[in-house]
């Protein structure tokens, strides 16, 4: 599950808890050439630069680091256990995550989190630690000094999100795009909240507020029991229908064409009513990465509105995906599911 806290750099005037759980990152090249997790307690040997930050670094480890396509659910509530457990004790926390799924994990956690007022900052690599071009370094160095900043005890960054490749986004807009250059994600929908070049520029009219009211909790509830239904040109009914009756799904997110449209055939309709009128909640969210879902628009869209399928606005498939088990796991009343869909929990849709 997870080793114990290992205090790496002891002096600076701002802590940070590094939570490490697998992916490219941390990897090197055994003696036969292939590559391995290696012992994140020796970070120093691999970036020695860390111990001029002038941060009280920790780390904590996944006791096997995994390739973030293994993560779920039993490792965010892990995860965000350990934030938990440790919130007073430091003013922020980086997390080490794969890169495959860590927009999903970034949501999430974004959801997870009430009442957030440090920085929990998300970062990866795209090539390993262990080899000489490795983004690793880069990236875990400007991740821990944009968590270390604040102004009059206050941090700069009150919320979840992801450091990658010179760009800091919210958690619950960014999205991977790219699997095979440096900059692998971006967030269409939400302006970029700093950027790292020779200084660090933040944007700090998207930024989250501090909150001095707030209280941090945890809020583990969460309900896997939903699917992902994505359209295409010639999809069969008994693709859709084997999707939409299965007895143990919630909840479903309708992946659908431009500003939220699909084929409007009566059978579809048909389908659709019936999984919703048989206790289902379904959420429509678009293909494409920028905009938002227009369910008043075309007439391909009007009838999923008369028959209740939410509009997911502006939301992209990770944060609507996690904010449907996120929301089925706070209860099962239907009216207090829609109301958490459709309002945002952690700036993952527009107003
Ligand atoms: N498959 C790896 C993972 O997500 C890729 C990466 O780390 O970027 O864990």
């Amino acid at each position: 599950m997870k080793n114990k806290i290992i205090n790496i750099t002891n002096y600076g005037n701002s802590s940070i808890l590094i939570i490490y759980t697998g992916g490219t990152f941390g990897m090197v090249k055994d003696s036969n050439g292939f590559l391995t997790p290696f012992n994140f307690e020796k970070i120093l040997n691999q970036i020695p630069e860390l111990k001029h930050l002038k941060i009280k670094l920790s780390i904590i480890s996944f006791t096997k680091p995994i390739d973030s396509s293994n993560i779920d659910i039993k490792d965010w509530i892990i995860i965000t256990q350990i934030i938990e457990e440790n919130y007073t004790q430091y003013n922020g926390f980086v997390i080490l995550h794969g890169t495959d799924t860590m927009a999903y994990s970034s949501s999430m956690i974004s959801y997870m989190l009430k009442g957030l007022n440090k920085p929990v900052i998300f970062t990866g690599a795209q090539i390993p630690i262990g080899e000489i071009r490795s983004d690793a370094r880069e990236n875990l160095i400007t991740t821990l000094e944009i968590a270390s900043l604040h102004t009059e005890n206050i941090p700069i960054i009150n919320e979840v999100c992801i450091y990658f490749n010179h760009v800091l986004l919210r958690g619950t807009r960014a999205h991977k795009i790219r699997s095979s250059t440096f900059a692998a994600f971006e967030s269409e929908n939400y302006p970029v909240l700093a950027e790292a070049g020779i200084e660090i520029e933040f944007n700090y009219q998207a930024l989250k507020l501090y909150d001095s009211q707030a209280k941090f909790t945890l809020n583990n509830k969460l309900n896997p029991d939903v699917s992902l239904l994505k359209f295409f040109p010639g999809i069969k009914e008994n693709v859709i229908k084997s999707i939409l009756d299965d007895s143990d799904t919630k909840g479903i997110i309708l992946e659908t064409y431009g500003s939220g449209n699909i084929m409007n055939f009566e059978w579809i309709t048909k389908i659709l009513s019936e999984a919703i009128n048989s206790g289902k909640t379904i959420l429509n969210i678009s293909q494409c990465i920028g905009g938002k879902v227009e369910q008043e628009k075309y007439e391909t869209s009007k009838k999923l509105n008369e028959i209740g399928v939410l509009s997911g606005k502006d939301m992209n498939i990770e944060a609507a995906v996690t904010k449907m088990m996120f929301a089925l796991g706070q209860s099962d009343d239907i009216e207090e599911i829609k109301k958490l869909l459709t309002h945002p929990i952690a700036g993952e849709m527009s107003e």
